[in-house]
Formats: structure tokens, sequence, C-alpha cells
């Protein structure tokens, strides 16, 4: 190796000056070529070879240098240096001398013999001197030392030889340098090219690939590659390596990003100082850690600072519109350095017990969605009427499911209002007349209430000017009559609640039956024509009405057995109906009372009944919760009260008969038979399950958690059932809260069926004086009295369930006994309003405890009367101080004025419980504010040990407060 610059090298084969020893190379014929030792120009000892035969003619000398080795080379230079004299300067020479030489190869894979052939030679080139003969400045004859450089290649053999042929020249070879030239190896733009031998070419690039170095990486699609020209040089530089991510450049190599810097990509070119809340320890980093409770979101480039999620949402509002609530909240005061800040609501809904909440799922919908909320407002829809609701709003951002910090929400609880009810859908044409259409459907799938009728319109399709008309069914089915035969009818049903009409369902179109032949035609107007309906009706209905009465005569007021006069007469009671309305039948006219249970109630099968815990004891056995799955229907929660074993026969009739009665009722606000297992054990009755139990101790549970409208709710429910009770003839005789049952939509049914119930059953039935058991405090006078049972007495015992609801449970007439409670009736003493109660539902109250039982309203009247104070709920609103908890267990007209009182004394005396006088002085209670103080544990601790008397004279402490604090504001801190 004797030169490289930076970009190409030349490697040595031959040099003919650098050995100082003798060249020994082949001159033939000996006269010819001969080595000679001589000085260059600076004076270095070198070998030459000369040849000077210029006066003889015909001269072929040859010189042949030794063997050399190619190596990987493919173009060899040949790089000669010389003198060459002047013919004209050799006097006498003219003819023979010559002033060129010429220049041979051989190519061989070894080493030949000595002898030289001549037509194995190739021959390079005739080479003649350029500047032979230059003249000196100064006009002398000057020998010049002459530099030639020829190529060969390409060439295929291990090696060759070189030959000088000499035709009569006089020439002095000073120096013979052999060598190939290479592209040295490089880094250029962060890769290593290796040394590269040119091509074989003049022409030819050499493209070679480079190395990345290391910690850097190849530019995508841009592999870093350089060309290695003929002259050795690197040519064409295409692609790059650059320095990984955690490394930058310096110079030609890559270094790691020093503590506390990272660079993310090999793209960025500089390493980066941490970004904020972010650090890193080590060098060579592609990203910088989070602080603690920092994060990075999943698309955040490493280069943003570390963010952490939004604190709550502020100023949480709310609005309900009936089922609807609108929810609008201000942005949370820390988004954790974060703009993608968006909101998601959590809607729960929960039971009236506390905690008991569970996600809304998919039928509840959101405007304009649930999550990724950008504004600050939702509405959620399709809530369920009279429900209770949690909504948690969230503010999220892009790090927010990464935290693993406490979830940061504003909430509220809200209870939805009365609603319309839902579409009316799946109606199906039962039959199809020349001139009436039976139809029936199902129930709204959200009835948001109970419904209490349906509307059924309908018009002809063809008719031009479509003229409407409507039909009203208070059930899920109806014939729609006087209609045209062969024509194409259209019908739309709407249900209609408490909360007024729902949307009509989808259109439904029939045609009635083509016009019949003449024979049919009588039966065609009796359809036609209602007065013949009425009439047939009325014959059935006096027949039915004979044998209520026969029945009741009969005075048989178990669900028995009896060897009565009525057999198969149970069938004409099924041949009519009166419009509208079934006919309660009495078990009890049954002589085969097994035929009574399976004429109203299904017989399951008792592998489709799953019990799963008991819930209560009945009677005649436990009550079960469980679940009940019929063939080709949903599975649904049911109640199953079950007859205990080693019952009597009579105890089974007895069991069954709650079935019969229950199996003849259909409404929404009457507790629903499913059916009953009697062939098999346990027999059972299998009932829809009230997932809230019974009403009293529900009402209890929840002591004022309820508002005025959704306990009128309530109460229409129960008005609702037991208007249908009452259109149907049957007599409760023991409607009480503990006989309503509540479910988990805060829907009332009445329940608790049996004839003989009242008596055997309900613990605060009790003997009176007429004989038998009776709950007297439910019970109206007359009934007491005379044991006369009516829907006029069962509307004296919704008046006491009205006060039950309304004191959410209190016991009526509270510890008085049942002797005071019925002569303090007798006297013409009623139960006081109840606090916070509406004057007009305690003027109802008053109203159903008319002594004169024609006097009190009826149950249809007792539901117009809710339904309008449902529709105007301001006729509900209640004066602070006007209505209150009753300072006298009976009903003193006019309340008391408290802030009238001077002392404890003249209080005490006018709430008649003056015999307390003391009590109160000795525990230092001397002035009015003193008492308005007062906890019922300070009123227990006077000494005052009936119940009765601690709650006349707290409710009375209650209502002095409000009165106070009607009167000075603030005056008095509850
Ligand atoms: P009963 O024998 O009807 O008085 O029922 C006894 C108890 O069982 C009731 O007080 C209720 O707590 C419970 N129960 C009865 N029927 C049902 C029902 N359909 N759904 C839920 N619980 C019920």
């Amino acid at each position: 190796l004797i030169a490289s610059c930076r970009k190409w090298v030349i490697l040595i084969l031959l040099d003919s000056k650098a050995q100082q020893t003798e060249l020994e190379w082949i001159s033939y014929p000996p006269s010819g070529w001969e080595e000679i030792s001589g000085l260059d120009e600076n004076y270095t000892p070198i070998r030459t070879y000369q040849v000077c035969q210029v006066m003889e003619p015909n001269q072929n000398n040859w010189l042949r240098t030794n063997w050399i080795e190619k190596g990987d080379a493919q173009r060899i230079f040949v790089e000669l240096k010389f003198t060459l004299r002047d013919c004209n300067s050799l006097p006498g020479v003219v003819g023979t001398c010559k002033e060129t030489f010429n220049l041979y190869y051989q190519e061989t894979d070894s080493e030949v013999g000595r002898n030289i052939r001549e037509n194995q030679y190739v021959k390079i080139d005739t080479i003649a001197a350029d500047e032979s003969f230059t003249q000196g400045d100064l006009g002398e004859r000057k020998m010049k030392l002459n530099t030639e450089v020829r190529i060969i290649g390409p060439l295929s053999r291990r090696g060759f030889y070189l030959a000088f042929q000499d035709v009569g020249a006089c020439i002095a070879l000073v120096s013979v340098k052999v060598y190939y030239k290479k592209c040295w190896s490089i880094i250029e733009n962060l890769a290593t090219f290796p040394d590269t031998v040119t091509g074989s070419e003049f022409s030819s690039l050499v493209e070679v690939e480079g190395m990345c170095v290391s910690d850097a990486e190849e530019e995508a699609d841009n592999s870093p590659k350089m060309h290695c020209s003929a002259e050795g040089e690197w040519l064409v530089p295409i692609g790059k390596c650059i320095c990984k991510a955690g490394f930058h450049q310096k110079g030609d190599a890559c270094e790691p990003c020093g503590r506390g810097f990272y660079k993310s990509s090999s793209q960025d070119l500089q390493c980066s100082r941490c970004p904020a809340h972010s650090y890193n320890d080590r060098e060579g980093s592609w990203r910088c850690d989070c602080e603690d409770g920092y994060y990075r979101g999943l698309s955040d480039p490493p280069s943003v600072a570390c963010t952490r999620p939004p604190s709550a949402p502020q100023n949480l509002v709310y609005n309900i519109n009936q089922t609807t609530v609108s929810l609008e909240w201000s942005p949370p005061a820390d988004t954790g350095g974060r703009n993608d800040v968006t909101y998601r609501i959590m809607c729960r809904r929960c039971s009236w017990e506390p905690e008991e909440c569970v996600p809304c799922g998919g039928n509840v919908g959101y405007s304009p969605q649930q999550a990724g909320l950008v504004d600050t407002y939702v509405s959620v829809v399709d809530l369920l009427a009279h429900a209770n609701y949690t909504f948690e709003v969230e503010a999220v951002n892009g790090v927010s499911d990464l935290s693993r910090t406490q979830r940061l929400f504003a909430a509220v609880s809200i209870a939805t209002s009365q609603a319309t009810p839902s579409q009316v859908s799946e109606v199906i044409k039962e039959r199809v007349q020349q001139r009436s259409i039976q139809l029936s459907w199902q129930e709204p799938e959200q009835p948001n209430g109970v419904i209490t009728e349906y509307e059924i319109k309908y018009y002809e399709k063809d008719q031009k000017d479509r003229i409407y008309s409507t039909v009203k069914s208070r059930s899920t089915s109806a014939t729609v009559n006087n209609l045209k035969p062969s024509t194409a009818y259209v019908f739309q049903i709407r249900a209609f609640t408490a909360a007024g009409y729902g949307t009509y369902g989808p259109r439904l179109e029939v045609t009635t039956k083509e016009e019949a032949s003449g024979t049919t035609a009588t039966i065609v107007s009796s359809e036609q024509n209602p007065v013949i309906i009425i009439a047939v009706v009325a014959v059935a209905g006096t027949i039915i009405l004979v044998f209520m009465v026969f029945g009741f005569i009969i005075g048989r007021r178990h669900c028995g057995y009896s060897k009565a006069d009525q057999e198969g007469d149970e069938e004409l009671y099924f041949q009519f109906k009166f419009p509208g309305t079934k006919t309660y039948i009495d078990p009890e006219t049954y002589e085969d009372p097994n035929r009574a249970v399976h004429q109203f109630a299904k017989e399951l099968d008792a592998s489709c009944i799953k019990i799963e815990r008991v819930i209560g004891a009945g009677e005649f056995g436990e009550v079960c919760s469980g679940r009940m799955k019929l063939p080709g229907k949903r599975d649904m929660s049911v109640a199953i009260k079950t007859l205990k074993v080693g019952y009597s026969e009579k105890q089974r009739r007895d069991f069954l008969c709650e079935a019969s009665i229950m199996g003849q009722f259909d409404h929404p606000n009457v507790v629903h038979l499913e059916g009953v297992v009697t062939r098999g054990k346990p027999v059972m009755i299998v009932i829809e399950y009230m997932e809230n139990g019974s009403l009293d101790a529900f009402l209890r549970k929840h002591d004022g958690q309820f508002t005025v409208i959704q306990l009128v709710g309530m109460l229409r429910g129960i008005a609702a059932g037991m208007r249908y009770l009452s259109d149907m003839g049957y007599v409760h005789r023991d409607l009480a809260a503990r006989n309503v049952l509540v479910n988990s939509n805060l829907v009332c049914k009445v329940s608790d069926f049996g004839l003989s119930r009242v008596i055997d059953d309900d613990p605060e039935a009790v003997y009176t004086t007429t004989g038998g058991k009776i709950p007297v405090r439910w019970t109206a006078m007359e009934a007491i009295q005379y044991r006369k049972f009516t829907s006029a007495s069962d509307v004296w015992s919704y008046g006491i369930v009205m006060w039950e609801v309304m004191s959410y449970g209190e016991r009526p007439y509270w510890d008085m006994s049942n002797q005071d409670v019925i002569k303090a009736i007798e006297e013409g003493y009623r139960l006081p309003a109840p606090m916070d109660c509406p004057p007009g539902l305690h003027q109802l109250m008053l109203d159903c405890w008319q002594k004169d039982r024609a006097d009190r309203p009826k149950f249809d009247q007792i539901v117009g009367i809710l339904d309008k104070m449902i529709r105007n709920p301001n006729t509900l609103k209640t004066p602070v101080g006007t209505c209150t908890r009753p300072i006298s267990p009976l009903l003193d007209q006019s309340t008391p004025d408290f802030t009238t009182f001077r002392s404890v004394g003249e209080w005490l005396e006018a709430i008649k419980m003056e015999r307390y006088r003391d009590n109160f002085t000795a525990a230092g209670y001397s002035s009015l504010d003193s008492v308005a103080r007062m906890s019922i544990e300070d009123v227990m601790s006077l000494g005052i040990s009936l119940v009765g008397h601690q709650k006349k004279i707290m409710s009375s402490i209650q209502t002095m407060r409000a009165q106070m604090l009607h009167l000075h504001g603030t005056g008095i801190q509850v």
C-alpha cells in the first residue's frame, strides 16, 4: 500500500523501485535488456533495466517480469517510468534507431517456465516517450523521465506476467509499478462501507450496501448504498442510517442520550429534555417515565407532558320531565393538564332499599350519547316512571382509564315521576266477523303506571275523509262492533294511565268478513243491535245475581265443598258476560272445589318452577320466591305459596280457594295468579312476584322518602284495583296496607283473597261482640256491628289504607285499644291528617269514613279524584304548619296554635297530656323553647313509658317547631 486518500486506495502488486536487491527478471536474448543499479532523482538507489541496441538492425529484446499474483484485482494499472534517447542525439544510428517499445502481458494461473513465447503475449500498447527530448531552459538537451500508465483487464487468471519488447531503442526502465485500486472502507451517513475493489470495466460502478454503525438503524425504505467507481472512488451515496431511539449522532457514531433526556424515535435528530411531570435516570432512554400519579395516554407521544385524570365535574344540575332526565354540569376545576376531557354517565336504578342499585342497562337511551360526551349536558330517556335513579357524571380524559386512583364524579339521585305509557304493540285480531272484529293486545312494555283504559281508534281504510271512531276498554282486548262487512278497517290502540294517554301503537289493518246469506241475518242483526246484547246480558246478569244472593244467604263463607244445588250451573256464568267486566264467582258455589280451581287457575307443571328462598310465612305454609319458566315464555320471578305437609283435605281446599278467587282477576292492581300445582307435592299457588313485599312494612322502611305524588300514585293504584274488584262484585273485607303488595316499580296490588282468611289469617282480626273475627281498626261501623260487608265497607278500609300510606305505615289509632277505637268512632271522632298530608287527601279519607255508607264515595269516584290530584299537583301542596302529625289521636278539627301558649303546662293541657307536667318540670323543661328542642330520647327520658303518649308528645313538639320556624324564620335549630 503506497498511497491512500480518503476515498480510495491503491494496492501495489509490483514496484521495481521498492526493491533494493536484484530484480532477476528474464531478459532474452541476453544481449538485450540488462539490470543496472542506479540512483533516482532523490539519489535513492534503484534497480533499472536498460537496453540500447540502436546500432544493430532487427532488434527484438524481451524483458519479462516475475509472475504477479493479481489477488482480487480486476483492473490492473501499469505505471512505467522510463527515459528514452532521442535517435537524433545518437550519431550514426539512422535506420536502426527506434524511439518506442512495446508492452505485453500474459495471463496464467501460476508461474510458467523461464522461456518467453512471444505468441502467448497480448500486446497492451506501444509506448512512446512524451518528453524524451525536452529542450532545457538554457538550450541544452536534457533526458526527461517519462511516465506512462496503461490499464489492463478484466483479468481472469490468478496472475500474469508483463513483458517489454524493445525493437532497437535506447531505453532505461526506471520504475515499473503494477497496482489496482480499491474504494477504501468508509463511514458515510452513519453506514460503514467496506473496502471495495473497483469494477473491471472502466465505466462500471460497483454498488455496495452500507452497514449501519452501532446504535443506528437504516432509515425506512432508504437503506444506505454507495457506488465504487473504476477509479476507486465512492460515488452516488443513496439512503442512510439514523441513530436509534435513545441515541443521537455525534460525528460518525451514535451516542446515548444523557440522563433526564430522551429521544423517542430514530427520526428525531436530537435528544430532548424530559417533558413536565416525567423523569428518567438512565442513559440512552427513548422516553421518560411519569411521576407518581401522572400518566401518559395511550396515544400520547413521549414528547408531551405526563398528565392526570380530571377532577369531578362541577355544579351538576338536573331536570326531570316524565321519564326523561336532563343533566347539565360545568367542566371540572382541574382538567389534569389535558384538553381531551369528555364526560360519561353512569346510570343506576336503585330499589327503595338503600344501596341496592343496579346498572340501568340497555333500555335507557342517552342523547347525544352515554360516554365520550364533549358538551356538558346529556338527556337520559326511557327511564322507568316512579323509579329511583342515581346518575354519576364523570369527567374523563386520555389517562382516566390508566389511573388507579379513585374515580371522581358528580352524582345525583333522582326519582322519576309520572309518565305516559309506551306504545301498545302486538295487536292480534282474535275474531273477525262480518260486522265486528275482536282484537287483543299486550300491555305496553313500559306502562309507567297503572293502565286504566285503552283507547281503540279505527277508521275505514278507503274512506276519503277519515272519520275516526273510538272504543274504550279496560282490559287488553276489545270487540269493535257495528262495522261494515267486507270492509278494510285500520286500528290503532293507545293506553291511558294517570299520566295521560300514551302514543298510538302501529296501525293494524283488518277486513271484515263478507256479507253472509239471508239465513244468518238475525244473528248479524243481533250483533249489530246493542239493545239485544244488553237484554241478553241483563238476563244473564240477573241469573248470576240470583246465584250470588243465594250464595250469600246460605252464608257459606268458606271456600268449601257442599252438595249444593247448582250442579252444572257454573257453565251458565261463562256463556254471558257483562260488557267490559266479568263477575266474580264465589268458589264455594262449586260442588267440587278442584273443579273451581281448574276453572280459574292454570295447572302448572312442577318442573317449570324453581323455589329459591323463603320470604314469608303464610297461613298454610311458607311463602317462597322463585322462578318459573313456561315453555315458549320468558323466565319470570314468582312468589310461591306452599301448602305445608300433613295438611287435611279441608286445609287443602281452603288453601286452593285463594287461587280460585285470585284466578278470576285480571287487573294491573290486583295480584296476578300465574297458576297452581295441585298434581304433585307440595301443592303450590304461583303468584306474580312483588319485589317490595307488603305495603305497610315497605312504607315503614322508607319513612319520609317519597314525594306526595308518589304516595298518591300508590293510592291510585290500590283504588283502581279495588274499583275492579268491586265492579266484579267482590268484597275484600280485609283491605289494609299489610294486604297490599308492592312491586319493584312501586305499583301497588291488592292481595290476600280467601274467604276464610279474614277470620283465620289476619292477626289484626279480633272477635267482636257480633261474633267472628274482624280487623277492627280497618273495618266500617256497620260491618263491625252487624257484619254488613259491602264495597262501601271496603271503601272505609280504603280510607284507613290512605291514612296508613300518608303516615308511612303508622298504626291506625296508634296504641288505642280496639274497644276505645270502636267507642271513639261511634262518638264521631276520625283519624286526623298525617304529617305533611295534603288537606284534599285527608278530606277524601274523611269521606270514606262517613257513617252512612251511602254517603261514602265509590271506588270509581275515588280513582277519579286521585287522578285529578295527580294531574294538578298544586292541589297536593301542603301549607307549612297547616297539616301536621296529630296532636290528638283523634281528629281535633283545629290544630292548636303553639305560638299562643305561654307555658309548658298550658301546652300539655291543650294536648291532654297534663299528667306529665311534673315530669317536664323535674327535668328542667320550663320554657316552650326548650321543649321545642326535645328529641324522642329526651321525651322518653322523662319517664313517659306509653309509646302512644311518647308519639303524641313528640308529634306535637314537631308541629310546634314547624310553627315556630314559620314564625321566626330560623328561630330554632332543628
Ligand atoms: P300472605 O300469606 O299472602 O299474607 O303472605 C305472607 C307474606 O309473604 C306477605 O306478607 C309478603 O311479605 C309475602 N308475599 C306474599 N305474596 C307475595 C308476592 N306475590 N310477592 C312477594 N311477596 C309475597
